[in-house]
């Protein structure tokens, strides 16, 4: 069974996505693709498409709620990276809840996890 976050993508097309800019700078070891960003204020940068209507992350591809990936997912900012999918790790997620709901998709439940192999990878 494929990891759930696989057919949704939701919180990546409900959140702003604003992260210091210093995870753009290569100089400084940061990762983020400059060129997906934008700037914020002087001290942070948002993924191009999480600061205006509609809201959807320049990275995420595919339909959401049916089949969607973060295309840059390996070197993706620090503040996807900590967004926890409900129930992955036996517990609750609001963020993951919020995005899910705001898409008509009903929040993930412990049982949407049993035969998920590589929890957490998606
Ligand atoms: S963390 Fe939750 S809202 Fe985000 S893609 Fe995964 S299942 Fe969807
Ligand atoms: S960078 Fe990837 S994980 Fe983060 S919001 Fe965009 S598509 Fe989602």
């Amino acid at each position: 069974m494929s990891h759930p976050c696989l057919s949704c993508g939701a919180c990546c097309a409900h959140f702003r996505i604003a992260f210091h800019w210093s995870e753009t700078e290569p100089f400084l070891g940061g990762t983020v693709p400059a060129g997906l960003t934008e700037k914020l204020d002087p001290h942070r940068v948002v993924m191009r498409g999480t600061h205006s209507q509609p809201m959807r992350c320049v990275a995420l591809v595919g339909e959401i709620g049916k089949a969607a990936h973060c295309s840059i997912h390996p070197i993706k900012p620090s503040v996807c990276r900590e967004v926890e999918p409900s129930w992955e790790f036996g517990r609750h997620s609001l963020q993951c809840d919020k995005g899910r709901i705001a898409h008509d998709l009903a929040p993930l439940t412990p049982e949407d996890w049993i035969g998920v192999d590589g929890a957490g990878a998606a």
